[in-house]
């Protein structure tokens, strides 16, 4: 039995993990992918301190790192679903693992539009990773849709690649940082569409051709050319598993309060996961830090 089982290797989740480690505990954990989490999509972070200028990926590799080298193991499978029988925690995935505390940092995941034919044309001009995929629409037009940090931290990654890119965005204002939006204006190859609605992907066999956009002000129809599609709609929680145990919000994210404590024992949920306002890399790490803390003094009290 583990001291602490961490769900999710994302920044929280590695965070949580290194300083449970240092804490002398013995601490597994657990991602169904790769490490990294989001974060490994973001072509630039300008807003964490002291590091200026570093990609996700940097970032999220010298974390992984940084955890390796204390020999935190990795246990690559997805969890199932979570129980709590005598004060022992059951994480089931491929086997049963079992823990005295779990800190869930399951993160996000991308959401679609939802358009018909979307699932079928992701990797077919349709992508969520602009970093991942931009290098295929080189010297050619591309679009991304989203008015929020990710949408155009992705539309100036892409504009140092494609000969334009369109930012379409359902409202005229933006959610994103001013600097993102400023920054992306004096883009001279950016182009904003602004107020547009996706309606329609255009495809052909090998795949997308075109967007048809609604104009949010009069309701008309226009086709935008371009074979490649990046979604930046905004993040969608991955807590099902855990709700036998816990209450999630109406969004599914896990309730649990800024010391991220959720309302069962020995339980902790850090970064995007869990409801809260500031979904930054640096609130993430931060709730990785304050979840292990938590954990620690859990197990010393149980001692
Ligand atoms: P977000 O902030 O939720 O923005 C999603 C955008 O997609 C919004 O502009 C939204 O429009 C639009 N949208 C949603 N559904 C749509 C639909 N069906 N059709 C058309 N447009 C749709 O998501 P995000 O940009 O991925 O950011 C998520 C979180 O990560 C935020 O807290 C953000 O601050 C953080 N983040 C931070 C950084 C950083 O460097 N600081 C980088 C990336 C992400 P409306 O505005 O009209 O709702």
């Amino acid at each position: 039995m583990y001291d602490i089982i961490v769900i999710g290797a994302g920044p929280a989740g590695m965070t949580a993990a290194l300083y449970a480690k240092r804490a002398g505990k013995d601490v597994l954990l657990m991602e169904k992918e790769y490490p990294g989490g989001q974060i490994v999509n973001s072509p630039l972070v300008e807003n964490y301190p002291a590091l200026p200028n570093v990609s996700g990926a940097d970032f999220a590799e010298n974390l992984q790192k940084q955890i390796s080298d204390l020999g935190v193991p990795v246990e690559y499978a997805e969890a199932e679903s979570i129980e709590k029988n005598n004060g022992v925690f059951t994480v089931n995935g491929s086997e049963a693992l079992t823990a005295k505390a779990v800190i869930l940092a399951t993160g996000v995941f991308h959401r679609g539009l939802g358009l018909p034919g979307e699932e079928d044309l992701v990797g077919l001009g349709v992508s969520f990773c602009a970093v991942c995929d931009g290098a295929f629409y080189r010297g050619r037009d591309a679009a991304v849709i989203g008015g929020g940090d990710t949408a155009l931290q992705d539309a100036i990654y892409l504009s140092s690649i494609c000969r334009t890119v369109y930012l379409v965005h359902r409202r005229e204002a933006f959610r994103a940082a001013a600097a993102l939006v400023e920054k992306a204006k004096s883009r001279g190859n950016i182009v904003f569409r602004t107020p547009f609605i996706p309606k329609e992907y255009l495809s052909d066999d090998n795949g997308v051709t075109g967007l048809v956009l609604e104009n949010a002000k009069d309701g008309s129809l226009e086709t935008l050319e371009t074979e490649g599609v990046f979604l930046a709609v905004g993040l969608a929680p991955q807590n099902d598993f855990a709700r036998s145990l816990l209450e999630l919000s109406e969004q599914g994210y896990v309730i649990a309060s800024e010391d991220v404590y959720t309302a069962v024992p020995g339980l902790f949920a850090a970064g995007d996961c869990r409801v809260k306002k500031v979904r930054q890399l640096t609130t993430a790490v931060g709730d990785g830090a304050i979840a292990a803390t938590a954990a620690c003094d859990y197990l010393d009290e149980l001692e």
